[in-house]
């Protein structure tokens, strides 16, 4: 088999090819300095702000509203710090979820460690916030609720406007991890009461270490990156120019078609997942069966380390995670799966699989069969699985 199928598009995605072509430019002829005030820098400040402005349509929110960042990790732990620091006279208290990415996760515990208390509201068997839950968090020093709009290793997708009503009815800043949404599903911040969210480009056909955060129009927040005047003096440092153009172009080219895109992506999902089920069994699938990521099929395979399965999918040309991309690696099962109630063993046999639309219905029954396959012979090696036939 000498063809790749990738289905990893949660952790990375393929540059589109009409998003380099309008980079390239930018590396070449077009390398001003947005700051410089000779043509060659007003042509780039005008490409940056005309790339602005198309960032902020797509949210709903307004040019002055959107500040770039080198990604998504960056843009969290502005939001997480800079509201944090910026507002500690009136409180030092913080709630998020127990399955948020590792860029909220890890800040807020390292607030955590310099005198912040953060309350990690709890998820369901299928990895959903309850917002009655962060409503009974609130307290009187609560500064910031900080819950991801979609989760990046089960796909489950959050109730967010509940939870931005309930931010606002107490007037607590609200912001929101939509990496996994942006240029997915349709965003409007002012609907949903977001008053911070957090993007990055490479998650949707756009290059890496390009992100932005919105950051609604009178929010008190500090800077983390000072240096010199660039983004209205609150995030310094030259811009990445071909990123931000690139990035505008990707958005650009995922909402032209994301309503039919996904509908296409959901048929392909719910078909991968089906034929797993059908295939392999002791096998469950994690994550919301409907309020799910179109592209995200997130499944647990009993009596089957999940890093073993990883090295066979490789072997035969199939790019998957075990959990996100900063867990594999290590051999701690996935904190999402161990918050929604999996025990250590049933964790550690999970595997994602991120489809893009350039995976087809071939593709997906040859990763079918390769998987079953494989896990057949995974499980003839598995002691788990030997005292389980004996006990049956
Ligand atoms: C990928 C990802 C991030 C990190 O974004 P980078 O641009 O890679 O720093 C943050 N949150 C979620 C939900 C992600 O999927």
């Amino acid at each position: 088999m000498n063809k790749y199928i990738y289905m990893d598009n949660a952790a990375t995605t393929k540059v589109d090819d009409k998003v380099l072509d309008v980079m390239l430019p930018y590396f070449k002829e077009e390398y001003g300095n947005p700051s410089s005030t000779y043509s060659l820098g007003v042509k780039a400040r005008v490409a940056m702000e005309e790339a602005r402005a198309y960032v902020a349509k797509t949210i709903n929110a307004e040019d002055k509203e959107i500040f770039f960042t080198s990604g998504g990790s960056e843009a969290d732990n502005w939001a997480i710090k800079g509201v944090a620091y910026a507002n500690q006279a009136k409180g030092k208290h913080i709630i998020t979820s127990k399955v948020e990415h590792h860029a909220v996760l890890h800040t807020c515990e390292y607030l955590e460690k310099k005198g912040y208390e953060v309350t990690y509201v709890d998820v369901d068997e299928f990895g959903m916030v309850n917002p009655k839950d962060v409503e009974d968090a609130i307290r009187e020093d609560t500064i910031l609720i900080t819950i991801m709009y979609a989760n990046n290793e089960v796909g489950t997708i959050m109730p967010i406007k509940e939870i931005g009503e309930i931010a606002k009815a107490h007037n607590i800043y609200f912001h929101t991890d939509a990496v996994q949404v942006v240029g997915v599903l349709d965003i409007d911040v002012k609907e949903l009461n977001i008053d911070l969210l957090s993007m990055s480009a490479h998650k949707l056909h756009g290059p890496k270490g390009i992100g932005a955060l919105y950051i609604k129009r009178g929010v008190k927040i500090d800077s983390l990156i000072i240096g010199g005047g660039q983004e209205k003096s609150r995030r310094a440092g030259t811009e990445n120019l071909a990123g931000i153009v690139g990035m505008a172009k990707a958005l650009e080219l995922a909402y032209s078609d994301n309503t039919e895109r996904n509908i296409r992506l959901i048929e392909k999902r719910d078909l991968l997942i089906n034929k797993i089920m059908e295939a392999i069994p002791h096998t469950k699938l994690n994550g919301h069966p409907e309020k799910r990521l179109p592209g995200n099929v997130n499944v647990s395979i009993r009596f089957i380390e999940g890093e073993g399965m990883l090295l066979s999918l490789d072997m035969m040309g199939i790019a998957a995670s075990s959990g996100s991309a900063c867990t594999s690696g290590s051999l701690d099962p996935s904190h999402v799966l161990l918050a929604m109630g999996l025990t250590h063993e049933i964790a550690h046999g999970s595997l994602r699989l991120s489809i893009s639309e350039e995976n087809t219905i071939e593709d997906i029954d040859y990763v079918v069969k390769t998987l079953a396959k494989a896990v057949e012979r995974l499980r003839l090696m598995s002691p788990l699985y030997e005292d389980f036939i004996k006990g049956e």
